[in-house]
Protein backbone atom coordinates (compact mmCIF):
# COMPACT_ATOMS: atom_id res chain seq x y z
CA UNK A 1 0.00 0.00 0.00
CA UNK A 2 1.25 3.22 -0.69
CA UNK A 3 0.85 6.71 1.55
CA UNK A 4 -1.26 8.24 -0.62
CA UNK A 5 -4.64 7.71 -0.31
CA UNK A 6 -4.43 4.45 1.42
CA UNK A 7 -4.00 2.99 5.13
CA UNK A 8 -0.97 1.34 6.32
CA UNK A 9 -1.30 -2.25 6.57
CA UNK A 10 -0.98 -2.24 10.42
CA UNK A 11 -4.17 -0.09 10.46
CA UNK A 12 -6.47 -1.99 7.72
CA UNK A 13 -8.99 -3.75 9.94
CA UNK A 14 -10.02 -0.27 11.40
CA UNK A 15 -10.05 1.11 7.69
CA UNK A 16 -12.54 -1.58 6.72
CA UNK A 17 -14.95 -1.47 9.78
CA UNK A 18 -15.14 2.30 9.26
CA UNK A 19 -15.23 2.27 5.18
CA UNK A 20 -17.64 -0.50 5.78
CA UNK A 21 -20.11 1.80 8.12
CA UNK A 22 -19.70 4.70 6.16
CA UNK A 23 -21.19 2.66 3.13
CA UNK A 24 -24.10 1.38 5.56
CA UNK A 25 -24.99 5.16 6.19
CA UNK A 26 -23.73 4.12 10.04
CA UNK A 27 -20.65 6.10 10.46
CA UNK A 28 -20.97 8.25 13.94
CA UNK A 29 -20.58 11.86 13.74
CA UNK A 30 -17.71 12.13 15.73
CA UNK A 31 -14.56 9.82 15.84
CA UNK A 32 -11.73 9.70 18.48
CA UNK A 33 -8.45 7.88 16.85
CA UNK A 34 -6.44 7.07 19.36
CA UNK A 35 -3.07 5.74 19.55
CA UNK A 36 0.81 6.33 20.27
CA UNK A 37 2.61 9.02 18.46
CA UNK A 38 4.15 9.01 14.75
CA UNK A 39 2.47 5.44 14.03
CA UNK A 40 0.34 7.58 11.16
CA UNK A 41 -3.03 8.52 12.57
CA UNK A 42 -3.51 11.95 10.84
CA UNK A 43 -2.40 10.09 7.39
CA UNK A 44 -5.03 7.75 8.12
CA UNK A 45 -7.68 10.31 9.10
CA UNK A 46 -6.60 12.34 5.69
CA UNK A 47 -7.10 9.29 3.77
CA UNK A 48 -10.24 8.50 5.21
CA UNK A 49 -11.45 12.04 4.60
CA UNK A 50 -10.51 11.84 1.22
CA UNK A 51 -13.03 8.06 0.84
CA UNK A 52 -15.72 10.13 2.67
CA UNK A 53 -15.93 12.89 0.18
CA UNK A 54 -15.30 10.84 -2.94
CA UNK A 55 -17.76 10.24 -5.68
CA UNK A 56 -16.51 7.40 -7.18
CA UNK A 57 -15.30 4.94 -4.25
CA UNK A 58 -14.51 1.71 -5.15
CA UNK A 59 -13.50 -1.30 -2.85
CA UNK A 60 -13.89 0.73 0.32
CA UNK A 61 -11.47 3.27 -1.68
CA UNK A 62 -10.97 6.68 -2.82
CA UNK A 63 -11.00 6.55 -7.13
CA UNK A 64 -8.49 9.64 -6.76
CA UNK A 65 -9.69 10.73 -9.53
CA UNK A 66 -12.92 12.68 -9.62
CA UNK A 67 -13.57 15.82 -9.63
CA UNK A 68 -13.97 15.55 -5.09
CA UNK A 69 -10.02 13.72 -4.68
CA UNK A 70 -8.70 16.37 -6.81
CA UNK A 71 -9.96 19.21 -5.05
CA UNK A 72 -8.61 16.98 -2.06
CA UNK A 73 -5.23 16.72 -3.44
CA UNK A 74 -4.88 20.34 -4.46
CA UNK A 75 -6.02 21.42 -1.04
CA UNK A 76 -8.72 23.58 -2.22
CA UNK A 77 -12.41 21.02 -1.00
CA UNK A 78 -14.55 23.77 0.66
CA UNK A 79 -16.11 20.51 2.63
CA UNK A 80 -12.84 19.59 4.19
CA UNK A 81 -11.60 21.60 7.20
CA UNK A 82 -7.99 20.42 8.80
CA UNK A 83 -7.23 22.34 12.53
CA UNK A 84 -3.95 23.17 12.04
CA UNK A 85 -1.58 19.77 11.90
CA UNK A 86 -0.26 18.75 15.56
CA UNK A 87 3.12 18.48 15.11
CA UNK A 88 4.12 21.81 16.04
CA UNK A 89 2.54 20.78 19.89
CA UNK A 90 0.70 24.67 19.70
CA UNK A 91 -2.40 24.40 21.84
CA UNK A 92 -5.88 24.36 19.79
CA UNK A 93 -7.76 27.72 20.39
CA UNK A 94 -11.44 28.30 21.61
CA UNK A 95 -11.32 30.74 17.74
CA UNK A 96 -10.11 27.42 15.78
CA UNK A 97 -12.86 25.31 16.73
CA UNK A 98 -15.61 28.53 16.29
CA UNK A 99 -14.28 27.62 12.78
CA UNK A 100 -15.19 24.68 12.92
CA UNK A 101 -18.71 24.94 14.50
CA UNK A 102 -19.25 27.73 11.22
CA UNK A 103 -17.88 24.98 9.18
CA UNK A 104 -20.61 22.39 10.24
CA UNK A 105 -23.79 24.18 10.37
CA UNK A 106 -23.52 25.59 6.89
CA UNK A 107 -24.62 23.99 4.20
CA UNK A 108 -22.39 21.28 1.93
CA UNK A 109 -20.71 22.89 -1.06
CA UNK A 110 -21.03 19.44 -3.09
CA UNK A 111 -24.56 18.70 -1.23
CA UNK A 112 -22.95 15.53 0.33
CA UNK A 113 -21.10 14.90 3.58
CA UNK A 114 -18.11 17.52 5.17
CA UNK A 115 -15.35 16.32 7.05
CA UNK A 116 -13.60 18.06 9.76
CA UNK A 117 -10.46 17.14 11.26
CA UNK A 118 -8.82 17.43 14.71
CA UNK A 119 -5.21 16.32 14.91
CA UNK A 120 -3.47 15.62 18.62
CA UNK A 121 -7.17 16.91 19.56
CA UNK A 122 -5.62 16.98 23.53
CA UNK A 123 -3.69 19.81 22.28
CA UNK A 124 -7.25 21.96 22.76
CA UNK A 125 -8.04 24.12 25.71
CA UNK A 126 -10.41 24.53 28.41
CA UNK A 127 -12.39 26.70 26.30
CA UNK A 128 -11.70 24.93 23.21
CA UNK A 129 -13.01 22.10 24.61
CA UNK A 130 -16.28 23.45 25.35
CA UNK A 131 -16.53 25.10 22.36
CA UNK A 132 -16.34 21.51 20.49
CA UNK A 133 -18.96 20.14 22.95
CA UNK A 134 -21.35 22.31 21.78
CA UNK A 135 -20.98 20.77 17.87
CA UNK A 136 -20.52 17.56 18.78
CA UNK A 137 -24.23 17.85 21.18
CA UNK A 138 -25.75 19.13 17.95
CA UNK A 139 -24.58 16.58 14.79
CA UNK A 140 -25.90 17.95 11.86
CA UNK A 141 -26.38 15.43 9.07
CA UNK A 142 -23.65 14.31 6.84
CA UNK A 143 -21.53 16.12 9.10
CA UNK A 144 -18.99 14.30 10.14
CA UNK A 145 -15.99 15.04 13.00
CA UNK A 146 -12.43 13.16 13.53
CA UNK A 147 -10.07 13.73 16.08
CA UNK A 148 -6.92 12.20 16.79
CA UNK A 149 -4.86 11.79 20.06
CA UNK A 150 -1.55 10.09 21.35
CA UNK A 151 -2.61 11.42 25.02
CA UNK A 152 -6.52 10.41 25.39
CA UNK A 153 -6.16 11.08 28.92
CA UNK A 154 -5.37 14.62 28.60
CA UNK A 155 -9.05 15.24 26.64
CA UNK A 156 -11.50 16.36 28.77
CA UNK A 157 -13.81 13.93 30.10
CA UNK A 158 -16.73 15.38 28.33
CA UNK A 159 -15.69 15.53 24.71
CA UNK A 160 -14.67 12.08 25.54
CA UNK A 161 -17.87 11.03 26.36
CA UNK A 162 -19.43 12.58 23.38
CA UNK A 163 -17.31 10.81 20.47
CA UNK A 164 -16.59 7.33 19.27
CA UNK A 165 -13.03 6.16 20.72
CA UNK A 166 -11.04 3.66 18.15
CA UNK A 167 -7.93 2.41 19.15
CA UNK A 168 -4.90 2.55 16.57
CA UNK A 169 -2.04 0.23 16.89
CA UNK A 170 0.76 0.54 16.33
CA UNK A 171 2.95 -1.74 13.93
CA UNK A 172 4.83 -4.34 14.68
CA UNK A 173 9.44 -4.18 14.30
CA UNK A 174 8.77 -6.33 11.49
CA UNK A 175 5.77 -3.92 9.76
CA UNK A 176 7.53 -0.73 10.39
CA UNK A 177 10.85 -1.98 8.57
CA UNK A 178 9.17 -3.33 5.59
CA UNK A 179 7.13 -0.22 5.10
CA UNK A 180 10.40 1.81 5.86
CA UNK A 181 12.04 -0.64 3.42
CA UNK A 182 10.03 0.57 0.34
CA UNK A 183 11.74 4.21 0.49
CA UNK A 184 15.27 3.62 2.05
CA UNK A 185 18.06 1.62 1.94
CA UNK A 186 19.15 -1.21 4.88
CA UNK A 187 20.97 0.79 6.19
CA UNK A 188 19.13 3.98 5.85
CA UNK A 189 15.86 1.81 7.57
CA UNK A 190 18.29 1.03 10.40
CA UNK A 191 18.91 4.19 10.90
CA UNK A 192 15.86 5.27 10.44
CA UNK A 193 14.88 3.02 13.29
CA UNK A 194 17.19 3.98 15.40
CA UNK A 195 16.37 7.96 15.64
CA UNK A 196 12.62 6.69 15.29
CA UNK A 197 12.90 3.89 18.31
CA UNK A 198 11.34 1.75 16.10
CA UNK A 199 8.34 3.98 15.29
CA UNK A 200 7.40 4.17 11.40
CA UNK A 201 7.47 7.97 11.33
CA UNK A 202 9.74 10.95 13.20
CA UNK A 203 8.57 13.49 13.04
CA UNK A 204 5.27 14.24 11.33
CA UNK A 205 4.03 12.66 7.97
CA UNK A 206 6.11 14.55 5.43
CA UNK A 207 9.50 13.61 6.99
CA UNK A 208 11.99 13.19 4.76
CA UNK A 209 15.88 12.01 4.22
CA UNK A 210 17.14 15.60 4.31
CA UNK A 211 15.50 15.82 7.79
CA UNK A 212 17.17 12.19 9.24
CA UNK A 213 20.62 13.82 8.59
CA UNK A 214 19.38 16.74 10.62
CA UNK A 215 18.40 14.18 13.46
CA UNK A 216 21.83 12.30 12.60
CA UNK A 217 23.70 16.03 13.37
CA UNK A 218 21.98 16.89 16.42
CA UNK A 219 22.79 13.72 17.88
CA UNK A 220 26.55 13.43 16.71
CA UNK A 221 26.04 17.58 18.45
CA UNK A 222 24.93 16.80 21.63
CA UNK A 223 27.71 14.35 21.96
CA UNK A 224 30.62 16.48 20.72
CA UNK A 225 29.30 19.02 22.91
CA UNK A 226 29.68 16.58 26.36
CA UNK A 227 33.16 15.61 25.07
CA UNK A 228 33.71 19.38 24.65
CA UNK A 229 34.49 18.84 21.02
CA UNK A 230 31.66 21.23 19.49
CA UNK A 231 30.57 24.40 21.44
CA UNK A 232 26.72 25.23 22.10
CA UNK A 233 27.32 27.67 19.21
CA UNK A 234 27.46 24.18 16.92
CA UNK A 235 24.70 22.65 18.75
CA UNK A 236 22.73 25.65 18.53
CA UNK A 237 23.22 25.76 14.38
CA UNK A 238 22.47 21.68 14.67
CA UNK A 239 19.44 22.63 16.83
CA UNK A 240 18.15 24.85 14.36
CA UNK A 241 17.79 22.74 11.90
CA UNK A 242 14.63 20.66 13.69
CA UNK A 243 11.79 21.79 15.24
CA UNK A 244 12.35 23.25 18.70
CA UNK A 245 10.08 20.21 20.31
CA UNK A 246 11.97 17.91 18.34
CA UNK A 247 15.22 18.97 19.75
CA UNK A 248 14.11 19.00 23.39
CA UNK A 249 12.57 15.21 23.32
CA UNK A 250 15.95 14.04 21.19
CA UNK A 251 17.73 15.48 24.11
CA UNK A 252 15.14 13.85 26.66
CA UNK A 253 15.94 10.68 25.13
CA UNK A 254 19.53 10.95 24.41
CA UNK A 255 20.18 11.81 28.37
CA UNK A 256 18.15 8.97 29.69
CA UNK A 257 19.28 6.84 27.62
CA UNK A 258 23.44 8.15 29.02
CA UNK A 259 21.70 8.26 32.43
CA UNK A 260 20.91 4.52 32.08
CA UNK A 261 23.45 2.96 30.08
CA UNK A 262 26.15 4.44 32.48
CA UNK A 263 25.40 1.81 35.33
CA UNK A 264 25.18 -0.84 32.65
CA UNK A 265 28.00 -2.70 32.06
CA UNK A 266 26.17 -5.60 30.02
CA UNK A 267 25.09 -4.01 26.54
CA UNK A 268 22.92 -5.40 24.24
CA UNK A 269 19.79 -4.85 25.86
CA UNK A 270 18.95 -2.08 24.66
CA UNK A 271 16.72 -1.56 21.62
CA UNK A 272 17.60 1.02 18.67
CA UNK A 273 20.27 2.84 20.63
CA UNK A 274 21.08 6.48 19.62
CA UNK A 275 24.83 6.79 21.65
CA UNK A 276 27.12 3.93 20.43
CA UNK A 277 29.37 1.28 22.96
CA UNK A 278 32.23 3.45 21.93
CA UNK A 279 30.83 7.06 22.98
CA UNK A 280 29.68 5.41 26.26
CA UNK A 281 33.06 4.19 27.34
CA UNK A 282 34.10 7.21 26.72
CA UNK A 283 31.92 8.82 29.20
CA UNK A 284 32.34 6.33 31.48
CA UNK A 285 35.82 6.38 31.34
CA UNK A 286 35.72 9.78 32.38
CA UNK A 287 33.89 9.08 36.22
CA UNK A 288 37.23 7.78 37.62
CA UNK A 289 35.48 6.94 41.15
CA UNK A 290 32.18 5.82 42.97
CA UNK A 291 31.81 9.16 43.47
CA UNK A 292 32.51 10.43 40.25
CA UNK A 293 30.19 8.59 38.93
CA UNK A 294 27.21 9.58 41.52
CA UNK A 295 28.15 12.94 40.86
CA UNK A 296 28.09 13.20 37.30
CA UNK A 297 24.66 11.10 37.16
CA UNK A 298 22.88 13.40 39.65
CA UNK A 299 24.05 15.94 37.19
CA UNK A 300 22.36 14.30 34.40
CA UNK A 301 19.55 13.37 36.39
CA UNK A 302 19.21 16.88 37.26
CA UNK A 303 19.47 18.11 34.01
CA UNK A 304 17.01 15.44 32.58
CA UNK A 305 14.38 17.23 35.06
CA UNK A 306 14.98 20.45 33.40
CA UNK A 307 14.06 18.91 29.50
CA UNK A 308 10.74 17.55 31.19
CA UNK A 309 9.87 20.39 32.99
CA UNK A 310 10.31 22.02 29.11
CA UNK A 311 8.59 19.22 27.43
CA UNK A 312 5.77 20.28 30.09
CA UNK A 313 5.79 24.17 29.57
CA UNK A 314 5.86 23.44 25.71
CA UNK A 315 2.34 21.04 25.87
CA UNK A 316 1.03 23.40 28.74
CA UNK A 317 -1.44 26.14 26.93
CA UNK A 318 0.35 29.19 28.59
CA UNK A 319 1.76 30.05 24.71
CA UNK A 320 5.69 29.16 25.56
CA UNK A 321 8.76 30.02 23.62
CA UNK A 322 10.05 26.50 22.80
CA UNK A 323 12.75 28.23 21.04
CA UNK A 324 14.04 29.81 24.78
CA UNK A 325 13.63 26.86 26.49
CA UNK A 326 15.46 24.78 23.58
CA UNK A 327 18.79 27.47 24.20
CA UNK A 328 18.34 27.17 28.06
CA UNK A 329 18.57 23.17 27.51
CA UNK A 330 21.62 23.75 25.44
CA UNK A 331 23.55 25.80 27.98
CA UNK A 332 22.82 23.41 30.12
CA UNK A 333 23.91 21.21 28.71
CA UNK A 334 27.42 22.74 28.00
CA UNK A 335 28.04 23.19 31.64
CA UNK A 336 27.35 19.60 31.97
CA UNK A 337 29.73 18.84 29.48
CA UNK A 338 32.21 21.13 31.16
CA UNK A 339 31.82 19.41 34.38
CA UNK A 340 32.73 15.92 33.22
CA UNK A 341 35.90 17.01 31.27
CA UNK A 342 37.36 19.43 34.04
CA UNK A 343 37.39 16.84 36.92
CA UNK A 344 38.92 14.21 34.22
CA UNK A 345 41.84 17.53 34.16
CA UNK A 346 42.14 17.59 37.59
ZN1 LIG B 1 -12.82 10.15 -5.94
Amino acid sequence: MTREGLPFDWHKTVWDSLANALKGQSLPHALLLEGERHIGKTLFTRAFAKLVLCKNRKDNLACGACRSCSMISAGTHPDRLELESGENHVSIKVDDVRLLSTFSQRSSHSGAARIAIIPEAHRMNSSASNALLKTLEEPQDQVYIILTSSEFGRLSATVRSRVQRIKMRSPSLKETTDFLSDELEEEGVLEFLRLSRGKPFIDGPEFSRQELSHYRDFQRCVLGTLFIKKSSYELQKCAFKLKPHSAIDEFFLIASEILKRNFIEQEGDIENPCVSKEEISNIRSKQNSVLEKAEFSKNLATFISFVESAQKVIKSSSNPNPQLLLDSLIWRWERLGSSLEKRNKN
